[in-house]
């Protein structure tokens, strides 16, 4: 340490130059460091002397730093995808997924147990007629400008909006299908039944991309809903029995090989036809 005219303790230029150049051993390294903590002029100082020992160390440095502090804080969900060993700009994406917040996700589980609690008490069929559409609800505003923040990006991004689309299917049916498994466990005297919803929300969600390269994703939700809420109301539950399942899982089927052959020719902004962003798009 060097006394400066002032009286105080100083660190001399020698032993700045030697820790800035990261060359200062113990004891001496505890004492400088002990000292810079407390002294804003023996920071410049170091600063001077790193800046003149080699200049572009402060330079990488501070870009160093801005690239911390700049760079995203993955969610938890993010967390939770990338370590099941999806990759970083799929697992973004898909945590930008609308109906994966926890918000939308409290929604249907809420809209399930109220419709299991009506169901136990009063009408089984009710949730196994309503179980279906709320995949398909989360499914229609799972991709879209507008519901979507990273839609734009998503499109831009090196991945293929279909292949975006599906992933994101995929993953809020398969959110979905864990909450209305677990819902259909309060409905024990149904037995196997209870599992009845599967196929039907299975073929509905297909059924609803398939349409909706005609029709655009809302009407195709829309039109989708409503004509499994008519069936219901006209078939009762021939939906639920071993026939209605096997034609459950044929429409599936056949929904899904039509849809295949539609996705060669995929373009996201059919699936939105009055947005904003499909009116720029032309
Ligand atoms: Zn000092």
């Amino acid at each position: 340490m060097t006394r400066s005219a002032a009286g105080a303790w100083h660190v001399p230029d020698d032993d700045l130059r030697l820790y800035a150049a990261g060359r200062c051993g113990p004891p001496l390294l505890w004492s400088v460091e002990s000292h810079l903590v407390a002294c804003p002029g023996c920071r410049d100082r170091l600063t001077a002397a790193a800046a003149a020992a080699e200049p572009a160390l402060l330079d990488d440095g501070w870009a160093g730093l801005d690239a911390a502090l700049d760079a995203p804080v993955p969610g938890p969900l993010e967390r939770l995808v990338r370590r099941a060993g999806v990759p970083e700009p799929t697992a973004r994406l898909l945590a930008a997924t609308p109906a994966l917040r926890l918000s939308w996700l409290g929604a249907v589980a809420l809209t399930l147990a109220l419709t299991a609690v009506f169901a136990h008490a009063a009408a089984p069929l009710v949730f196994l007629a309503a179980a279906p559409l709320l995949p398909l609800l989360s499914v229609a505003v799972s991709f879209g400008p507008g519901i979507d923040p990273t839609f734009e990006l998503g499109l831009v991004a090196p991945i293929s909006a279909l292949r975006l689309l599906l992933v994101r299917v995929v993953a809020v049916v398969a959110v979905n299908a864990v909450l209305c498994a677990l819902a259909s466990l309060t409905l024990p005297d149904l037995g196997l039944a209870a599992a009845g919803w599967f196929l039907p929300s299975l073929a509905l969600t297909v059924l609803t991309l398939l349409v909706a390269t005609r029709l655009g994703m809302a009407a195709a939700a829309a039109a989708v809903g409503v004509g499994w809420a008519v069936l219901v109301a006209l078939t009762l539950s021939a939906p639920f029995t071993a026939a209605g399942q096997v034609a459950s899982a044929v429409a599936a089927a056949v929904a899904c090989t039509l849809f295949s052959r539609r996705a060669r020719a995929f373009d996201p902004s059919r699936l939105f036809p009055r947005s904003a962003f499909t009116r720029r798009l032309r």
